[in-house]
């Protein structure tokens, strides 16, 4: 009975509250910092080049096989990126490729909005996925700092949260 009677408090708690209604697509939510959209490929900022040295560890560590390199002689005699696939039909968006890269040339992005009518349109190329993450930060750099205290805020299902608020006053 008392559980009944807790439940019914916070449906009338919501009833009073203001209701948010965001017109999708012309408004859009801010995502998580930390939000793990389809993967996309960093550069240099100072030359613009790509920062992958084409070593296939994510390829190998993706659990779906979405990640294809091509490797091609570089001018220096030793080897460079070619061509770069992601086959976005298969991601799982799990951030694996991402976390493993030696060189943090691979991110996830904020893209979400990723729907296509062919099989084509969910392939996506070096200079498209280059396009997506540029300069971006890593994605796990995210939500780190003042500015983004959802990473590490008292969680109201955290079982210690009154030890900790104590802690904190
Ligand atoms: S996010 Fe996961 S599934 Fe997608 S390409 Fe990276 S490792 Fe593969
Ligand atoms: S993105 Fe990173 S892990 Fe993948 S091939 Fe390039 S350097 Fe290696």
């Amino acid at each position: 009975m008392l559980d009944e009677v807790k439940g019914f408090q916070v449906t009338l708690k919501r009833l009073f509250q203001p209701k948010l209604t965001q017109e999708y697509p012309e408004e859009r939510r801010a995502m998580m910092s930390r939000f793990r959209g389809l993967p996309a490929l960093r550069a240099d900022p100072d030359t613009g080049e790509a920062l992958c040295v084409a070593c296939g560890l994510c390829a190998r560590i993706c659990p779906t096989s979405c990640l294809e390199m091509h490797v091609v002689p570089s001018e220096e005699g030793d080897r460079e990126l070619g061509e770069f696939i992601l086959k976005s039909g298969r991601c799982l968006f799990c951030g694996l490729c991402s976390q493993v890269c030696p060189v943090d040339a691979i991110t996830m992005s904020q893209e979400y909005e990723l729907a296509s009518f062919d099989r084509e349109g969910l392939v996506y190329t070096k200079t498209e996925l280059a396009a997506f993450g540029a300069q971006g930060e890593t994605w796990w750099d995210a939500g780190i700092g003042p500015d983004h205290q959802q990473t590490n805020a008292i969680n109201r299902f955290d079982p210690n949260r009154h030890v900790m608020e104590n802690l904190r006053d």
